[in-house]
């Protein structure tokens, strides 16, 4: 069955090695799966006009929780729109730890998303610290719903989620899969309760082409976002073909 693969691509790139990467991916031929590529913001329109005439989407790692206006350093969802990307990822956990985003900025980055007609990519995921003091549902069904606070999701494939326990981000511990396709199965039904939608939940976290198909064959993991083995052409080759 055809999934969802997200590079994340995070700053692991240089500007060359980003637009070398993009060109080596343009050339793919028929893969199995929907590619959905995140450079980082110098690259995106040209990602984007490097992969027109594929079947790749391209998406923003981030986008301001204003609208426009003296946000110096801030990138709009409405120039995130313009520079050709679909999607945009939203509440990622490095984004919630390093940069301090709260519940109510994520909350406010999904209204001006999807009013700016993007497709928000939101991130949820517990701390190891959480996991451990088995608070890892309550955590979940709470970023489910403060970030949808106040929000109608139109249609299905107007939001995707991305389940990506942070301690499993980057450390190459992914969680078991068996596991994660019962968290996918809870977010799934909590977010059916808070929209009304049966929206496609992703699973990511030290996600590599060995270890991809044990997620992917599960029946409620919609896809695989991947930031590290989504770095070079040939890991990111094999991940379309799994
Ligand atoms: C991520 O950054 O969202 C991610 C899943 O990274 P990695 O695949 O490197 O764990």
């Amino acid at each position: 069955m055809k999934k969802i693969i997200i590079a994340n691509w995070k700053m692991g790139l240089t500007f060359k090695e980003t637009q070398f990467l993009l060109e080596k991916i343009s050339t793919f031929e028929a893969y199995r799966h929907f590619l959905i590529v995140c450079p980082d913001f110098l690259n995106l329109a040209q990602a984007t006009q490097i992969l027109k005439d594929t079947k790749i989407k391209t998406g923003g790692q981030n986008c301001s929780f204003h609208h426009h206006g003296a946000y110096t350093g801030e990138i709009s969802a409405l120039d995130i729109k313009a520079a050709g990307a679909e999607y945009v990822i939203i509440g990622h956990s490095e984004r919630r730890r390093i940069f301090k985003e709260d519940n109510s900025m994520i909350n406010q980055k999904i209204k001006i998303a999807l009013e700016a007609k993007l497709k928000p990519i939101l991130c949820l995921g517990e701390s190891l610290l959480e996991r451990k003091t088995g608070r890892t549902r309550p955590v979940l069904s709470s970023q489910l719903k403060n970030a949808l606070k106040g929000i109608k999701i139109r249609k299905a494939s107007d939001l995707l989620l991305a389940y990506e326990p942070v301690w499993a981000i980057g450390s190459g511990q992914p969680m078991e899969s068996e596991e994660a396709e019962r968290m996918h199965k809870y977010i799934a039904e909590r977010a059916f309760a808070l929209t009304g939608k049966r929206l496609a939940v992703i699973y990511g976290g030290s996600v590599k082409p060995d270890n991809a198909h044990d997620f992917i064959k599960q029946k409620n993991i919609a896809g695989l976002l991947v930031g590290g083995a989504s770095l070079q052409a040939k890991s990111l080759k094999r991940l379309l073909n799994i």
